[in-house]
């Protein structure tokens, strides 16, 4: 089958690998109709992430089961599915808890050997593990564009604003325009804020950011902090999301924030370790959120929502391309030339 596959920094080829099986009885043969490139995609791509090279990458992936193991309940062949980026039992403590993201048996797809060695969604075919727990069903009628989302992106841009406490009135700020912070905005506006800042240095991204209902302020004219305490009577705004991943991005994120106020970060962190206002934290009596997405407790919801029209997220597609055309999807998303590329196999 055709696969993108990670060769070195900024250097990932469409090769053929053998068509994946499934192994266990409760896992699932996905045949992918719609892949998606991501943001954690690129972590990959700069030579971030040790022990990718020849893996399968992709983490946000639709398709219909070909092949369903003997353990598999919720799942059979045809049925059309949507994936979590991530694999989870639904059984172990953490999940009997609903921490799917700190399941004992989580591993992510299309992530390398570090991560679970899971294949990858930019390809034909993809054996999902745990798949009744792992997979969504696609309600009828819904299309791959509409329920991709609902596995990552969605997902984070929905835990992002639930953890930010936002409530009806309040004022909000998210910095990053990228896809998570788009889906951020659409998400946050579900709990009714009245004015919703949003900070990046792109302009496409901004404008699109700006058809979603936020206040667009543009990193590189302005001072970003500045520019919301001043149209915040000088207080800030009651709560913020990250959505970048860089520890200037997360200095703005908590700066930006009244007294008293919420910061829920889900960028992921470019460096392990830096400087953390302790101090302004305690004094401002700051609540600080960060986490990799509990994805699994989403889907279904998220679904519900984009079923009856209250949640749009195809809207920030940008490219439509063949995956054969992977190196130049992840060029010009690089590039940020490109807000959201989906590819077909
Ligand atoms: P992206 O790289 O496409 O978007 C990041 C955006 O941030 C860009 O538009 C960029 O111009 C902007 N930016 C850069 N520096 C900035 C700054 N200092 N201030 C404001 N904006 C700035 O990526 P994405 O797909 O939107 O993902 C964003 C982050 O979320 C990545 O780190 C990704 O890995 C992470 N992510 C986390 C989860 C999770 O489970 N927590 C899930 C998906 C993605
Ligand atoms: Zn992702």
């Amino acid at each position: 089958m055709r696969a993108l596959t990670y060769a070195s920094e900024a250097n990932v080829r469409v090769v053929d690998v053998p068509k994946p099986a499934i192994s266990k009885p409760t896992e699932a043969l996905v045949k992918v109709t719609l892949s998606a490139v991501c943001g954690s995609d690129l972590h990959i791509y700069h030579g971030r992430i040790p022990g990718c090279e020849g893996s399968v990458l992709g983490h946000e992936f639709v398709g219909v089961v070909e092949d369903a193991g003997s353990e598999v309940r919720r799942f059979k062949a045809g049925d059309r599915v949507v994936s979590s980026f991530f694999s989870s039992c639904g059984d172990c403590y953490y999940c009997r808890r609903g921490w799917f993201n700190q399941c004992i048996q989580k591993a992510t797809f299309g992530y390398g050997q570090y991560f679970g060695a899971l294949g990858g969604g930019q390809s034909e075919y993809v054996v999902v593990p745990l798949a009744d727990h792992t997979l969504e069903a696609i309600p009828a009628g819904m299309g791959d564009e509409q329920a991709i989302f609902v596995g990552d992106i969605l997902a984070t841009g929905f835990f992002a604003a639930e953890r930010a406490e936002i409530s009806a009135g309040d004022t909000v700020a998210v910095i990053g325009a990228g896809p998570v912070g788009l889906m951020s905005i659409m998400s946050a506006h579900l709990f009714g804020p009245a004015r919703l800042f949003v900070v990046d240095m792109v302009d496409s991204r901004l404008e699109l950011a700006q058809g979603l209902g936020a206040i667009p302020i543009n990193a590189t004219q302005t001072e970003p902090v500045e520019a919301i305490k001043q149209a915040t009577g000088g207080f800030g705004v009651d709560s913020s999301i990250e959505a970048v991943g860089l520890l200037e991005s997360i200095g703005t994120a908590i700066a930006c924030v009244r007294g008293g106020g919420t910061i829920s970060s889900v960028g992921v962190p470019n460096h392990a370790t830096g400087d953390f206002p302790y101090l302004d934290m305690w004094s401002k009596a700051l609540t600080y959120r960060a986490g990799w997405c509990n994805v699994q407790a989403y889907m279904r919801p998220l679904l519900d929502l984009i079923e009856a029209g209250r949640l749009k997220p195809e809207a920030i597609i940008s490219h439509r391309m063949k995956l054969d055309h992977g190196e130049e999807a992840y060029r010009i998303f690089n590039a940020r030339e490109a807000t959201k590329i989906v590819l077909t196999p």
